[in-house]
């Protein structure tokens, strides 16, 4: 079965190509709209790559391009010979709970939950439509970051706000990342020969945007990230949590905008608000010259990590594993080492000899006496989507 992986931002398409589960082709078109764009496509057959600055107007455009491409490698005449296409749906909001074959009545429903995904939902319908349009005899499916976590329990997913905020307004924990999440613990739970539905972990997904999972018998219970993917851990731009009152306090006394606020707790804190970088390796080359801020940024990540993770412990009855994964997670042995030596106390045991060096490899890294087992699970959320959209239109 052939099946196109889409993820469309509002000016950017990536897409993956899989051939009965196997990647044979992938590509981003970035800058959609500006004057210039910039494109790369590749064959992961025969390492063809095209490269190209070539202005692309809009995202139907941007779809032709993959089509010829696909065209000149010879893997497809025409879109419409593609089995399906899984369009990564960042919001799902509170009815669209499960993965499903796109229709009329779930565009709709994906365009009303925008007001909560303003930033990604719409773009997703612009790749989505332009996609139907394209190949209007292949399936779409969507698959929804908020989904893995629809299984967690009222009281983890309430605030403590006035109910009707809940009611009329949707305001409530929906959590994301939940492709990664719901992948690495399914692939630690068949490595470690546990069956899923009696598997409890705690999975780290440690990129630039970043969140952790309870995960019991193989069900969310709760998560960092909440209403937005603001919420929770330290990040490379985003401040995860704080004291609400601080954002009112700030248009009290700098009369900021809500845009403004929304700026600076999504692009400009974390890492980058703390040290002035967001990418860890360039916050590690800051602390080895002796730069003070960014050891700071560094200690603050992991002193959140570790409350974080020992507080999932805490509500699970028991857990089997602790997983990392995702940029971070998969190629910092640093980072796991020092958040894994602060939870020793509680049966975190790393095997500090398979952990140093270790990128990207599904491993185990705890010692044989460590009562909770820690693995590093490359996660491939395009892999988990283009599975779900074959079952779906099998
Ligand atoms: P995104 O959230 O954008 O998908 P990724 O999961 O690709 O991010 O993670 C990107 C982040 O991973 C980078 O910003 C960087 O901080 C971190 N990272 C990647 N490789 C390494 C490495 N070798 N050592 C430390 N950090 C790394």
């Amino acid at each position: 079965m052939k099946i196109l992986v889409l993820n469309s931002g509002s000016s950017s398409l990536k897409f993956k190509l899989y051939e009965d589960k196997y990647p044979i082709a992938n590509g981003v078109i970035e800058k959609i709209g500006e004057h210039q764009g910039k494109t790369t496509l590749q064959s992961l057959k025969t390492q063809e790559k095209v490269s190209l600055d070539d202005p692309v107007p809009n995202h139907q455009r941007g779809v032709e391009m993959i089509e010829s491409f696909f065209r000149q490698t010879g893997f497809l005449k025409n879109l419409n010979e593609l089995d399906g296409c899984g369009h990564r749906v960042v919001h799902g909001g509170k009815n669209l709970t499960k993965p499903c074959v796109i229709d009329d009545k779930v565009l709709k429903e994906i365009r009303r939950v925008a007001v909560i995904a303003p930033l990604h939902n719409p773009a997703h319908i612009i790749g989505i439509r332009a996609m139907m349009e394209a190949a209007p005899k292949v399936k779409n499916v969507a698959v929804f970051d908020t989904a893995f976590h629809s299984s967690l329990p009222e009281h983890a997913f309430m605030y403590a706000l006035p109910y009707d905020f809940y009611e009329d307004e949707g305001v409530r924990k929906y959590g994301f990342h939940g492709t990664s999440h719901s992948y690495v613990s399914k692939k630690a739970a068949e490595f470690l020969g546990i069956e899923y539905d009696k598997f409890n972990a705690i999975t780290a997904h440690l990129g630039n945007g970043a969140s952790l999972c309870a995960i019991e018998n193989g069900k969310s219970i709760d998560t960092s990230m909440g209403f937005t993917p603001l919420e929770g851990l330290m990040m490379g731009t985003r401040c995860g949590d704080l004291d609400p009152a601080i954002m009112s306090h700030l248009v009290r006394i700098l009369h900021y905008t809500t845009e403004e606020l929304d700026v600076i707790m999504n692009k400009k804190s974390g890492f980058l608000g703390i040290c002035g970088h967001n990418d860890l390796r360039d916050v590690e080359n800051l602390i080895e010259q002796g730069d003070q801020k960014a050891k700071l940024a560094k200690d603050m990540y992991i002193y959140r990590l570790v409350k974080y993770i020992g507080s999932y412990f805490a509500i699970l009855p028991r857990t089997d594993a602790l997983i990392f994964t995702a940029g971070v997670g998969e190629n910092a042995d640093d980072i796991r080492k020092l958040v894994c030596a602060k939870l020793a106390h509680l049966g975190f045991e790393l095997d500090e000899n398979i952990n140093k060096g270790l990128r990207g490899e599904l491993k185990l890294i705890s010692k044989q006496s460590s009562k909770v087992k820690i693995l590093i699970v490359p996660t491939d959320e395009e892999l988990e989507i283009a599975s779900i959209t074959e079952s779906l239109i099998k």
